[in-house]
């Protein structure tokens, strides 16, 4: 993955695939990432995904997608947590808002999450 830095420089940060589980070297870590910040809970949970993506898997066999408008999803606002569920990478679990919507109680961030059997 690359970063962008507020410096204006960008850094590569490596991240392996053990089994289902991200790596990150701490060598190569970001000024400000700790286990548990916004940036490495949401890279990692980025990185999950991509991976679970790869493998065809994604839940099972689940879809995560904009809403119509929106484009929470598409820049990663909005992921598939490791159990399956819609989560806001700042605030964590969405809300069910209907109609196979699901919401951010805090930020508003959505998707559509359509579970295909
Ligand atoms: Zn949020």
């Amino acid at each position: 993955m690359t970063f962008t830095l507020g410096t204006g420089e960008d850094r590569a940060l490596v991240i392996r695939m053990r089994g289902d589980e991200p790596v990150v070297p701490s060598a190569n870590s970001l000024p400000g990432w700790v286990p548990g910040s916004r940036i490495a809970t949401g890279t990692i949970a980025v990185v999950r995904a991509l991976h679970q993506a790869r493998q065809g898997v994604g839940g099972s066999g689940a879809q995560l997608a904009d809403v119509d408008g929106g484009w929470d999803v598409s820049i990663g606002n909005v992921v598939l947590s490791s159990e399956g569920v819609p989560t806001c990478v700042g605030h964590g679990e969405l809300a069910p808002a209907g109609d196979g919507v699901y919401r951010c109680e805090t930020c508003g961030a959505a998707a559509r999450y359509d579970r295909q059997p």
